[in-house]
Protein backbone atom coordinates (compact mmCIF):
# COMPACT_ATOMS: atom_id res chain seq x y z
CA UNK A 1 0.00 0.00 0.00
CA UNK A 2 1.19 3.43 -0.70
CA UNK A 3 0.06 6.44 1.44
CA UNK A 4 -1.29 9.16 -1.29
CA UNK A 5 -0.83 13.18 -0.76
CA UNK A 6 -3.27 15.27 -2.46
CA UNK A 7 -2.15 19.08 -2.82
CA UNK A 8 -5.16 21.42 -3.86
CA UNK A 9 -9.02 20.67 -2.64
CA UNK A 10 -10.05 22.19 -5.39
CA UNK A 11 -12.36 20.59 -8.41
CA UNK A 12 -9.99 18.03 -9.83
CA UNK A 13 -8.59 17.74 -5.66
CA UNK A 14 -12.11 16.72 -5.10
CA UNK A 15 -12.92 14.03 -7.78
CA UNK A 16 -9.25 12.75 -7.29
CA UNK A 17 -9.52 12.19 -3.26
CA UNK A 18 -13.14 10.49 -3.98
CA UNK A 19 -11.50 7.82 -6.24
CA UNK A 20 -8.50 7.60 -3.85
CA UNK A 21 -11.16 6.77 -1.60
CA UNK A 22 -12.58 4.33 -3.52
CA UNK A 23 -9.29 2.58 -4.65
CA UNK A 24 -8.15 2.37 -0.67
CA UNK A 25 -7.33 -1.21 -0.72
CA UNK A 26 -4.06 -0.65 -3.21
CA UNK A 27 -3.64 3.30 -2.23
CA UNK A 28 -3.06 3.71 1.70
CA UNK A 29 -3.34 6.42 4.11
CA UNK A 30 -5.04 9.94 1.91
CA UNK A 31 -3.46 13.04 2.95
CA UNK A 32 -5.21 16.31 1.55
CA UNK A 33 -3.59 19.46 1.59
CA UNK A 34 -4.39 23.22 0.46
CA UNK A 35 -3.84 26.68 2.47
CA UNK A 36 -7.46 26.42 3.01
CA UNK A 37 -7.95 23.52 5.91
CA UNK A 38 -12.02 23.82 5.48
CA UNK A 39 -11.67 23.15 1.75
CA UNK A 40 -9.83 19.81 2.85
CA UNK A 41 -12.23 19.07 5.41
CA UNK A 42 -15.11 19.49 3.07
CA UNK A 43 -13.75 17.22 0.62
CA UNK A 44 -13.43 14.24 3.33
CA UNK A 45 -17.41 14.83 4.97
CA UNK A 46 -18.25 14.38 1.00
CA UNK A 47 -16.50 11.45 0.79
CA UNK A 48 -18.20 10.00 4.33
CA UNK A 49 -21.51 11.61 3.35
CA UNK A 50 -21.55 9.31 -0.16
CA UNK A 51 -21.08 6.56 1.43
CA UNK A 52 -18.06 5.10 -0.23
CA UNK A 53 -16.33 2.33 1.62
CA UNK A 54 -12.52 3.10 2.05
CA UNK A 55 -10.47 0.72 3.38
CA UNK A 56 -8.62 0.56 7.06
CA UNK A 57 -6.58 4.13 5.71
CA UNK A 58 -7.06 7.32 7.19
CA UNK A 59 -8.41 10.36 5.75
CA UNK A 60 -6.55 13.56 6.82
CA UNK A 61 -6.63 17.44 6.14
CA UNK A 62 -3.50 19.73 6.51
CA UNK A 63 -2.91 23.05 6.06
CA UNK A 64 -0.08 24.05 3.57
CA UNK A 65 1.18 26.38 1.47
CA UNK A 66 2.91 24.41 -1.48
CA UNK A 67 5.14 27.36 -2.51
CA UNK A 68 7.04 26.46 0.94
CA UNK A 69 9.22 23.59 -0.19
CA UNK A 70 10.33 22.60 3.20
CA UNK A 71 6.93 22.26 4.66
CA UNK A 72 5.53 20.19 1.80
CA UNK A 73 8.42 18.18 2.16
CA UNK A 74 7.53 18.24 6.07
CA UNK A 75 4.40 16.53 5.40
CA UNK A 76 5.58 14.33 2.98
CA UNK A 77 7.69 12.87 5.42
CA UNK A 78 5.09 13.28 8.39
CA UNK A 79 2.39 11.31 6.50
CA UNK A 80 4.92 9.40 4.95
CA UNK A 81 3.51 9.55 1.51
CA UNK A 82 4.95 7.90 -1.25
CA UNK A 83 2.89 9.42 -3.83
CA UNK A 84 2.18 13.20 -4.35
CA UNK A 85 -0.91 13.84 -6.61
CA UNK A 86 -0.54 17.57 -7.48
CA UNK A 87 -4.07 19.15 -8.64
CA UNK A 88 -3.36 22.56 -7.05
CA UNK A 89 -2.52 25.51 -9.20
CA UNK A 90 -0.33 25.38 -11.91
CA UNK A 91 1.64 28.27 -10.01
CA UNK A 92 2.60 25.20 -7.55
CA UNK A 93 4.35 22.41 -9.99
CA UNK A 94 7.85 23.11 -9.32
CA UNK A 95 8.08 23.82 -5.25
CA UNK A 96 5.76 20.19 -4.81
CA UNK A 97 7.95 18.98 -7.75
CA UNK A 98 11.09 19.68 -5.88
CA UNK A 99 9.42 18.41 -2.84
CA UNK A 100 9.10 15.13 -3.95
CA UNK A 101 12.75 14.90 -5.69
CA UNK A 102 13.97 15.71 -1.98
CA UNK A 103 12.50 13.26 -0.07
CA UNK A 104 11.76 10.31 -2.76
CA UNK A 105 8.37 10.62 -3.35
CA UNK A 106 6.42 9.97 -6.76
CA UNK A 107 5.39 13.30 -8.27
CA UNK A 108 1.91 13.29 -10.48
CA UNK A 109 0.33 16.75 -11.85
CA UNK A 110 -2.35 17.38 -14.68
CA UNK A 111 -1.25 20.68 -15.94
CA UNK A 112 2.29 22.55 -17.19
CA UNK A 113 3.65 25.20 -14.93
CA UNK A 114 3.10 28.73 -15.30
CA UNK A 115 4.76 31.47 -13.40
CA UNK A 116 2.27 33.75 -12.72
CA UNK A 117 3.55 36.86 -13.89
CA UNK A 118 3.26 35.34 -17.41
CA UNK A 119 0.58 35.83 -19.41
CA UNK A 120 0.85 32.01 -20.52
CA UNK A 121 3.87 30.01 -20.85
CA UNK A 122 5.80 30.09 -24.27
CA UNK A 123 8.20 27.79 -25.95
CA UNK A 124 9.90 25.53 -25.29
CA UNK A 125 6.81 25.04 -22.77
CA UNK A 126 7.70 21.89 -20.33
CA UNK A 127 11.65 23.05 -21.58
CA UNK A 128 10.89 26.12 -19.25
CA UNK A 129 10.82 24.38 -16.03
CA UNK A 130 9.77 20.60 -15.97
CA UNK A 131 12.23 19.15 -18.07
CA UNK A 132 14.83 20.92 -16.44
CA UNK A 133 14.53 18.85 -13.43
CA UNK A 134 14.80 15.21 -15.60
CA UNK A 135 18.74 14.62 -14.47
CA UNK A 136 17.67 15.34 -10.84
CA UNK A 137 14.41 13.07 -10.64
CA UNK A 138 16.50 10.28 -12.83
CA UNK A 139 19.54 10.62 -10.19
CA UNK A 140 16.96 10.61 -7.15
CA UNK A 141 15.02 7.67 -8.69
CA UNK A 142 11.66 9.63 -8.64
CA UNK A 143 9.02 9.00 -11.04
CA UNK A 144 7.57 12.25 -12.18
CA UNK A 145 4.53 12.05 -14.66
CA UNK A 146 3.61 15.26 -16.20
CA UNK A 147 -0.01 16.13 -17.00
CA UNK A 148 -2.05 12.92 -16.72
CA UNK A 149 -4.99 14.51 -16.51
CA UNK A 150 -7.98 13.98 -19.66
CA UNK A 151 -5.99 16.89 -21.75
CA UNK A 152 -3.40 16.57 -21.48
CA UNK A 153 -3.44 12.95 -20.20
CA UNK A 154 -5.76 10.69 -21.48
CA UNK A 155 -5.11 11.74 -25.11
CA UNK A 156 -1.69 11.70 -25.08
CA UNK A 157 -1.92 7.74 -24.20
CA UNK A 158 -5.02 7.88 -27.05
CA UNK A 159 -2.55 9.13 -29.52
CA UNK A 160 0.48 6.76 -28.08
CA UNK A 161 -2.38 3.71 -28.55
CA UNK A 162 -3.19 4.42 -32.09
CA UNK A 163 0.42 4.56 -32.95
CA UNK A 164 0.91 1.50 -31.62
CA UNK A 165 -2.23 -0.91 -32.66
CA UNK A 166 -3.84 0.77 -35.78
CA UNK A 167 -0.93 2.25 -37.92
CA UNK A 168 2.01 1.76 -39.80
CA UNK A 169 2.67 6.07 -40.10
CA UNK A 170 0.43 8.62 -38.84
CA UNK A 171 -0.06 11.86 -39.81
CA UNK A 172 -2.39 13.63 -37.98
CA UNK A 173 -3.68 14.01 -34.87
CA UNK A 174 -6.28 16.20 -33.99
CA UNK A 175 -7.66 16.36 -30.32
CA UNK A 176 -11.39 17.49 -29.98
CA UNK A 177 -12.53 18.91 -26.68
CA UNK A 178 -16.45 19.42 -26.25
CA UNK A 179 -18.26 20.57 -23.53
CA UNK A 180 -22.04 19.46 -24.66
CA UNK A 181 -23.02 20.46 -20.96
CA UNK A 182 -25.25 23.48 -19.75
CA UNK A 183 -24.80 25.19 -16.36
CA UNK A 184 -27.58 27.26 -16.55
CA UNK A 185 -25.35 30.14 -15.82
CA UNK A 186 -25.19 33.90 -17.79
CA UNK A 187 -21.58 32.97 -17.74
CA UNK A 188 -19.08 30.83 -16.06
CA UNK A 189 -15.62 28.89 -16.45
CA UNK A 190 -15.52 24.93 -15.71
CA UNK A 191 -12.03 25.51 -13.82
CA UNK A 192 -10.24 28.47 -12.40
CA UNK A 193 -11.40 31.30 -14.22
CA UNK A 194 -7.28 32.70 -14.00
CA UNK A 195 -6.06 29.81 -15.39
CA UNK A 196 -8.96 29.16 -18.05
CA UNK A 197 -8.78 32.77 -19.50
CA UNK A 198 -4.58 32.26 -19.73
CA UNK A 199 -5.01 29.62 -22.11
CA UNK A 200 -7.15 31.70 -24.46
CA UNK A 201 -5.63 35.34 -24.25
CA UNK A 202 -2.10 34.48 -25.49
CA UNK A 203 -0.40 32.93 -28.75
CA UNK A 204 -2.26 29.62 -30.13
CA UNK A 205 0.25 27.38 -30.85
CA UNK A 206 -0.30 24.48 -33.03
CA UNK A 207 2.12 21.57 -34.65
CA UNK A 208 1.93 21.81 -38.52
CA UNK A 209 4.19 20.15 -41.01
CA UNK A 210 6.77 19.41 -38.35
CA UNK A 211 6.74 22.76 -36.83
CA UNK A 212 5.41 25.19 -35.22
CA UNK A 213 2.63 27.71 -36.42
CA UNK A 214 1.42 30.82 -34.38
CA UNK A 215 -2.60 31.76 -34.66
CA UNK A 216 -4.61 34.32 -33.01
CA UNK A 217 -7.22 32.73 -30.59
CA UNK A 218 -10.57 31.95 -32.58
CA UNK A 219 -8.99 32.46 -35.92
CA UNK A 220 -9.38 29.08 -37.18
CA UNK A 221 -13.02 27.04 -36.71
CA UNK A 222 -13.34 23.76 -37.86
CA UNK A 223 -16.91 21.66 -37.42
CA UNK A 224 -16.85 17.65 -36.31
CA UNK A 225 -19.24 15.30 -36.27
CA UNK A 226 -18.90 12.91 -32.76
CA UNK A 227 -20.41 10.79 -31.46
CA UNK A 228 -23.45 11.14 -29.05
CA UNK A 229 -23.22 15.11 -28.58
CA UNK A 230 -23.14 15.32 -32.71
CA UNK A 231 -22.01 18.17 -34.63
CA UNK A 232 -20.02 21.15 -33.11
CA UNK A 233 -18.16 24.08 -33.93
CA UNK A 234 -14.35 23.90 -32.36
CA UNK A 235 -11.74 26.67 -32.62
CA UNK A 236 -7.91 26.09 -32.90
CA UNK A 237 -6.67 26.25 -29.31
CA UNK A 238 -2.73 26.00 -27.61
CA UNK A 239 -2.68 23.15 -25.18
CA UNK A 240 -0.28 21.07 -22.86
CA UNK A 241 -0.05 18.10 -24.67
CA UNK A 242 1.24 19.29 -27.94
CA UNK A 243 3.91 20.13 -26.60
CA UNK A 244 5.02 17.24 -25.24
CA UNK A 245 2.90 14.82 -28.14
CA UNK A 246 5.20 16.51 -30.94
CA UNK A 247 8.71 15.51 -29.59
CA UNK A 248 7.98 12.20 -28.11
CA UNK A 249 5.11 10.48 -30.68
CA UNK A 250 7.27 11.56 -34.84
CA UNK A 251 3.55 13.03 -35.92
CA UNK A 252 3.92 15.91 -38.38
CA UNK A 253 0.45 17.31 -37.52
CA UNK A 254 -1.18 17.75 -34.16
CA UNK A 255 -3.89 20.28 -33.50
CA UNK A 256 -6.20 20.62 -30.48
CA UNK A 257 -9.76 22.28 -30.60
CA UNK A 258 -11.78 22.97 -28.66
CA UNK A 259 -15.84 23.34 -29.01
CA UNK A 260 -17.31 27.23 -27.72
CA UNK A 261 -20.52 28.38 -28.17
CA UNK A 262 -20.94 31.81 -29.93
CA UNK A 263 -22.57 33.37 -26.75
CA UNK A 264 -19.11 32.21 -24.73
CA UNK A 265 -16.97 33.95 -27.25
CA UNK A 266 -19.16 37.31 -27.36
CA UNK A 267 -18.62 37.39 -23.95
CA UNK A 268 -15.04 36.52 -23.85
CA UNK A 269 -14.07 39.31 -26.78
CA UNK A 270 -16.38 41.89 -24.57
CA UNK A 271 -14.05 41.47 -21.38
CA UNK A 272 -10.82 41.06 -23.43
CA UNK A 273 -11.44 43.86 -25.37
CA UNK A 274 -11.98 45.82 -22.30
CA UNK A 275 -9.02 44.89 -20.96
CA UNK A 276 -10.75 43.05 -17.63
CA UNK A 277 -9.15 39.54 -18.42
CA UNK A 278 -5.78 41.65 -18.30
CA UNK A 279 -3.06 40.36 -15.04
CA UNK A 280 -1.95 43.63 -15.11
CA UNK A 281 -2.80 45.65 -12.33
CA UNK A 282 -4.69 48.95 -13.34
CA UNK A 283 -5.43 51.74 -10.55
CA UNK A 284 -8.64 53.76 -9.61
CA UNK A 285 -9.63 57.41 -9.34
CA UNK A 286 -9.43 56.69 -5.79
CA UNK A 287 -6.00 55.40 -5.71
CA UNK A 288 -6.50 51.48 -5.14
CA UNK A 289 -4.80 49.51 -7.14
CA UNK A 290 -6.71 46.44 -8.61
CA UNK A 291 -5.98 43.41 -10.89
CA UNK A 292 -9.39 43.24 -13.42
CA UNK A 293 -8.61 39.50 -13.95
CA UNK A 294 -9.37 39.00 -10.32
CA UNK A 295 -12.17 41.35 -10.29
CA UNK A 296 -13.80 39.31 -13.11
CA UNK A 297 -13.14 36.01 -11.34
CA UNK A 298 -14.49 37.68 -7.79
CA UNK A 299 -17.59 38.41 -9.57
CA UNK A 300 -18.01 35.09 -11.97
CA UNK A 301 -19.70 31.47 -10.19
CA UNK A 302 -17.62 29.67 -8.56
CA UNK A 303 -16.42 26.27 -10.77
CA UNK A 304 -17.59 24.29 -8.26
CA UNK A 305 -21.07 25.57 -7.96
CA UNK A 306 -21.76 24.73 -10.87
CA UNK A 307 -21.96 20.95 -10.32
CA UNK A 308 -25.38 20.55 -9.19
CA UNK A 309 -27.64 21.20 -11.93
CA UNK A 310 -24.85 20.64 -14.57
CA UNK A 311 -26.37 18.32 -17.65
CA UNK A 312 -25.13 17.13 -20.59
CA UNK A 313 -22.15 15.27 -21.63
CA UNK A 314 -18.71 15.49 -22.58
CA UNK A 315 -16.98 14.33 -25.63
CA UNK A 316 -13.10 14.28 -25.70
CA UNK A 317 -11.09 12.32 -27.80
CA UNK A 318 -8.00 12.47 -30.67
CA UNK A 319 -9.13 11.78 -34.62
CA UNK A 320 -6.21 9.99 -35.92
CA UNK A 321 -5.52 9.64 -39.53
CA UNK A 322 -2.69 7.38 -41.10
CA UNK A 323 -1.73 4.37 -43.03
CA UNK A 324 -2.07 0.62 -41.97
CA UNK A 325 -0.40 -1.92 -44.71
CA UNK A 326 -0.42 1.09 -47.42
CA UNK A 327 -3.81 1.75 -47.00
CA UNK A 328 -5.35 5.51 -45.39
CA UNK A 329 -7.06 4.52 -41.47
CA UNK A 330 -8.98 7.12 -39.83
CA UNK A 331 -9.66 6.24 -36.02
CA UNK A 332 -11.26 8.21 -33.61
CA UNK A 333 -10.87 7.37 -30.03
CA UNK A 334 -12.69 8.88 -27.03
CA UNK A 335 -14.62 9.01 -23.72
CA UNK A 336 -17.96 10.42 -23.38
CA UNK A 337 -18.76 11.57 -19.55
CA UNK A 338 -22.21 12.99 -18.31
CA UNK A 339 -22.40 15.57 -16.17
CA UNK A 340 -24.97 14.35 -14.27
CA UNK A 341 -23.68 10.74 -13.40
CA UNK A 342 -20.78 12.79 -11.91
CA UNK A 343 -22.51 14.25 -9.95
CA UNK A 344 -24.54 11.55 -8.46
CA UNK A 345 -21.39 9.51 -8.17
CA UNK A 346 -18.67 12.05 -6.17
CA UNK A 347 -20.50 15.33 -6.54
CA UNK A 348 -18.62 17.17 -9.47
CA UNK A 349 -19.32 17.79 -12.38
CA UNK A 350 -17.89 15.38 -15.34
CA UNK A 351 -14.89 18.12 -16.62
CA UNK A 352 -13.22 17.69 -13.01
CA UNK A 353 -14.43 14.04 -13.20
CA UNK A 354 -12.18 13.80 -16.26
CA UNK A 355 -9.21 15.39 -15.19
CA UNK A 356 -9.70 13.37 -11.73
CA UNK A 357 -10.03 10.23 -12.80
CA UNK A 358 -7.05 9.48 -14.87
CA UNK A 359 -4.42 11.29 -12.36
CA UNK A 360 -5.75 8.60 -9.76
CA UNK A 361 -5.63 5.71 -12.23
CA UNK A 362 -2.41 6.97 -12.92
CA UNK A 363 -0.99 6.59 -8.89
CA UNK A 364 -2.65 3.39 -8.99
CA UNK A 365 -0.24 2.25 -11.42
CA UNK A 366 2.37 3.72 -10.07
CA UNK A 367 1.33 2.10 -6.54
CA UNK A 368 1.86 -2.15 -8.05
CA UNK A 369 4.30 -0.74 -9.80
CA UNK A 370 3.79 -0.83 -13.85
CA UNK A 371 4.23 2.56 -13.77
CA UNK A 372 6.96 3.17 -11.56
CA UNK A 373 9.85 4.06 -14.03
CA UNK A 374 11.74 5.95 -11.47
CA UNK A 375 12.36 9.02 -13.82
CA UNK A 376 10.50 11.64 -15.59
CA UNK A 377 7.90 11.04 -18.13
CA UNK A 378 4.97 12.55 -20.16
CA UNK A 379 1.97 10.24 -20.67
CA UNK A 380 2.76 9.18 -24.02
CA UNK A 381 6.38 7.34 -23.11
CA UNK A 382 4.21 4.79 -20.75
CA UNK A 383 2.52 1.91 -22.21
CA UNK A 384 -1.14 3.20 -22.50
CA UNK A 385 -2.70 -0.22 -22.41
CA UNK A 386 -2.97 -0.85 -18.63
CA UNK A 387 -3.93 3.13 -18.32
CA UNK A 388 -7.17 2.47 -20.61
CA UNK A 389 -8.06 -0.85 -19.14
CA UNK A 390 -7.75 0.52 -15.41
CA UNK A 391 -9.95 3.61 -16.65
CA UNK A 392 -12.50 1.48 -18.27
CA UNK A 393 -12.97 -0.04 -14.71
CA UNK A 394 -13.12 3.29 -12.91
CA UNK A 395 -15.89 5.08 -14.77
CA UNK A 396 -14.13 6.49 -17.76
CA UNK A 397 -14.76 4.05 -20.60
CA UNK A 398 -12.80 4.93 -23.50
CA UNK A 399 -14.44 3.83 -26.78
CA UNK A 400 -13.10 3.50 -30.33
CA UNK A 401 -14.73 4.64 -33.83
CA UNK A 402 -13.31 2.70 -36.98
CA UNK A 403 -13.97 1.54 -40.33
CA UNK A 404 -15.35 -1.71 -38.22
CA UNK A 405 -17.95 0.36 -36.37
CA UNK A 406 -18.16 1.67 -33.02
CA UNK A 407 -17.16 0.00 -29.64
CA UNK A 408 -15.63 0.15 -26.18
CA UNK A 409 -11.70 -0.11 -26.33
CA UNK A 410 -10.16 -3.16 -24.50
CA UNK A 411 -6.57 -2.90 -25.20
CA UNK A 412 -5.89 -6.58 -24.65
CA UNK A 413 -8.36 -7.28 -27.82
CA UNK A 414 -7.45 -4.33 -30.15
CA UNK A 415 -3.55 -4.96 -29.90
CA UNK A 416 -3.98 -9.22 -30.99
P1 LIG B 1 -9.15 24.91 -8.43
O1 LIG B 1 -8.81 26.33 -8.67
O2 LIG B 1 -10.57 24.49 -8.17
O3 LIG B 1 -8.27 24.36 -7.22
C1 LIG B 1 -6.92 24.72 -7.02
C2 LIG B 1 -6.59 24.39 -5.58
O4 LIG B 1 -5.22 24.72 -5.33
C3 LIG B 1 -7.44 25.16 -4.60
O5 LIG B 1 -8.02 24.25 -3.73
C4 LIG B 1 -6.44 26.05 -3.88
O6 LIG B 1 -6.88 26.10 -2.54
C5 LIG B 1 -5.14 25.26 -4.02
N1 LIG B 1 -3.96 26.09 -3.91
C6 LIG B 1 -3.68 27.23 -4.61
N2 LIG B 1 -2.51 27.74 -4.20
C7 LIG B 1 -2.04 26.90 -3.23
C8 LIG B 1 -0.88 26.89 -2.44
N3 LIG B 1 0.06 27.85 -2.54
N4 LIG B 1 -0.71 25.87 -1.57
C9 LIG B 1 -1.64 24.90 -1.45
N5 LIG B 1 -2.77 24.85 -2.18
C10 LIG B 1 -2.97 25.84 -3.05
O7 LIG B 1 -8.57 24.11 -9.67
P2 LIG B 1 -9.07 22.74 -10.32
O8 LIG B 1 -9.28 21.73 -9.27
O9 LIG B 1 -10.13 23.02 -11.30
O10 LIG B 1 -7.75 22.34 -11.15
C11 LIG B 1 -6.62 21.83 -10.49
C12 LIG B 1 -5.49 21.63 -11.52
O11 LIG B 1 -5.93 20.72 -12.53
C13 LIG B 1 -5.10 22.91 -12.25
O12 LIG B 1 -3.70 22.87 -12.44
C14 LIG B 1 -5.80 22.80 -13.58
O13 LIG B 1 -5.13 23.53 -14.61
C15 LIG B 1 -5.72 21.30 -13.82
N6 LIG B 1 -6.78 20.77 -14.72
C16 LIG B 1 -6.37 19.82 -15.62
C17 LIG B 1 -7.28 19.25 -16.48
C18 LIG B 1 -6.83 18.19 -17.43
O14 LIG B 1 -7.68 17.54 -18.05
N7 LIG B 1 -5.55 17.91 -17.59
C19 LIG B 1 -8.70 19.65 -16.47
C20 LIG B 1 -9.05 20.57 -15.41
C21 LIG B 1 -8.09 21.13 -14.59
P3 LIG B 1 -6.46 27.27 -1.53
O15 LIG B 1 -6.72 28.56 -2.26
O16 LIG B 1 -7.31 27.03 -0.37
O17 LIG B 1 -5.03 27.02 -1.23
Amino acid sequence: KRNVLIIGAGGVAHVAAHKCAQNNILLGDIHIASRTVAKCKAIIASIKDKGNKHGPGRLQAHELDALDIEATKTLIRETDSQIVINVGSPFLNMSVMTACIETGAAYLDTAIHEDPDKVCEQPPWYGNHEWKRRDDCKKAGVTALLGVGFDPGVVNAYGRFALDAYFDQVDSIDIIDINAGSHGRYFATNFDPEINFREFTSTVWSWEHNRWKASKMFEHRQQWEMPVVGNHTTYLTGHDELHSMSKNLGVPNIRFWMGFGDHYINVFNVLNSLGLLSEKPVRTAEGDEIVPLKVVKAVLPDPASLAPGYTGKTCIGDLVKGMKNGVPQEVLIYNICDHEESYEEVGSQAISYTAGVPVVAAAMLIADGTWDVGHMVNVEELDPAPFIELMNRMGLVTRVRDSKGDRVLKPQNELL
